[in-house]
């Protein structure tokens, strides 16, 4: 695609942004809130907040509340100790990064006078203003912020165990820096032996939609880059007959999968394996269909985690009652019938964005709104459904792809064309995206 598209516009708000702050910040400076969050003095309150899910969006809101309120008691509730940074798990996977560049600890961004509790919930109770965890402590609270992320179903896909991550052929880029290193051997054996290659993509939403695109582009640059490319056959195989919800960066696909030798299998959702035959099979509309493998992508289905799924929180009705997605508005991010509840990150249901960019973007406006209500406030932030991703296509090039709820691209940086595959947008995925997570993590940018 060398025009750009009529679906394109420049973001003002993030333009200003970067002229103002440099580029490594703007990369994720958030382009979805259209009115600012406030700009008030800090809030005095003696109101109890309780964050479930200490990851990107959990710590992010934990430091905004932090500084937005004076002598409110916050809670943060999670078990998890160590710090994921996701985004780099396909490089990882893929045998760019070493594992232990994603790996690193919660503690480093919890802000001062957080109450961390390590546990998990197990009990969403939003009648009661009330969350249990698994030791079965229960604690009230006057508002509460739900920021748990989201579930794998492994078990969605028959034969299916993140154990068998690693053998038999069997890659999967998600959850552990473990698993994404286990995937890298199967990927680095596959681009010396060859043979057929199946790249899965999980019906419903996933997080970071562009993740089983990248793994499938990486493993065929790897093929090129060991000068292997004939003894791989490679079949990318989406649930539907489209690749990519943002209907430009659609029809790039179309094209560049193709001309890449990459064979399209419309219509295959991935259903079951059986690792020891390396044997797959897809529920397509003309029955299961089996097909034989050497080297498989896994990407099971995704839902809201369990006790959230389970809860009250969960929508009701409605496309994303599926996946058990927490019911809010889409642009205010509070829930519409539990109003002390706001939620953030990849488990909320809204129409896009399940990235850390769409974080980057939410909390800002999750958080205003709360500390609104707190205050009788009008809400003064929106949700635009901004979000982003750098698509890598080889080592060193990619596509930086913004947009929004209304499928427009939104470039944060005029001086690229959003529809060309550039070496800028790569750099900033492996050299610059790093250190502006972790800046937002402190509820920095
Ligand atoms: C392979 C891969 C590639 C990606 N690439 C990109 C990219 O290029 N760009 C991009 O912007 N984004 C990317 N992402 C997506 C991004 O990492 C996520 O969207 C982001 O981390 C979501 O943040 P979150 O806070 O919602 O969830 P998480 O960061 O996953 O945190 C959720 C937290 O909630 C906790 N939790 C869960 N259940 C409970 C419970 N019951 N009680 C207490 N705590 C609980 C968990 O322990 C966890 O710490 C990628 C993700 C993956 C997996």
């Amino acid at each position: 695609m060398s025009q750009q598209s009529k679906s394109t516009r420049i973001n003002p708000g993030r333009r200003k942004f970067l002229q103002a702050s440099g580029l490594g910040l703007a990369a994720t400076a958030g382009g979805g809130v259209l009115t600012s969050p406030s700009s008030h003095a800090a809030v005095q309150t003696s109101a109890h907040i309780v964050i479930v899910g200490a990851g990107a969006a959990g710590l992010d809101a934990a430091n905004r509340l932090s500084r937005e309120l004076n002598g409110a008691k916050i809670t943060i509730i999670d078990s998890r100790v160590e710090h994921i940074y996701q985004p780099g798990l396909t490089l990882v996977a893929t045998g760019i990064w070493k594992p232990q560049k994603v790996m690193d600890q919660n503690a480093r961004y919890m802000p001062d006078g957080v109450d961390w509790i390590q546990a998990r919930v197990a009990e969403f109770d939003p009648s009661a203003n009330a969350v249990v965890t698994d030791a079965g402590q229960r604690i009230n609270y006057d508002y509460l912020m739900v920021t748990t992320g989201l579930q794998v179903n492994y078990d969605a896909v028959e034969g299916m165990s993140p154990d068998l991550i690693g053998q038999m052929g069997i890659g999967c880029v998600y959850d552990k820096p473990d698993y994404a290193a286990r995937t890298w051997a199967m990927i680095d054996q596959y681009t010396d032996q060859g043979g057929v290659g199946l790249f899965t993509r999980a019906q419903g939403p996933v997080k970071c939609a562009g993740a089983p695109l990248k793994v499938t582009m990486l493993t065929e640059d790897l093929f090129e880059r060991k000068g292997t490319r004939d003894r791989g056959e490679m079949y990318y195989t989406p649930p539907g007959q489209k690749l990519f919800s943002q209907p430009d960066i659609n029809e790039f696909l179309k094209e560049e999968l193709p001309s890449r030798g990459i064979t399209l299998q419309w219509d295959h959702p991935l259903v079951g394996i059986e690792p020891e035959l390396k044997r797959a099979t897809f529920a397509t509309p003309n029955g299961n269909e089996r097909i034989d493998y050497d080297f498989i992508h896994v990407v099971p289905p995704m839902q809201s985690p369990e006790p959230l799924a389970n809860s009250e929180l969960a929508w009701q009705s409605g496309s994303f009652a599926a996946g058990h997605w927490m019911e809010v508005d889409q642009y205010t991010l509070q829930h519409p019938r539990f109003t002390n509840v706001f939620g953030s990150g990849d488990c909320v249901g809204t129409p896009i964005g399940k990235t850390a960019a769409s974080v980057k973007a939410q909390v800002p406006v999750a958080v205003s709104n709360l500390v609104s209500s707190i205050a009788n406030r009008e809400f003064a932030a929106r949700y635009t459904g901004y979000t982003s991703c750098p698509l890598v296509t080889r080592k060193g090039e990619a596509i930086l792809v913004e947009f929004d709820y209304a499928l427009d691209m939104v470039p944060s940086f005029p001086f690229i064309n959003p529809h060309e595959k550039h070496w800028f947008p790569w750099m900033l995925k492996d050299r610059m995206l790093h250190s502006a997570y972790n800046a937002m993590l402190r509820g920095r940018v």
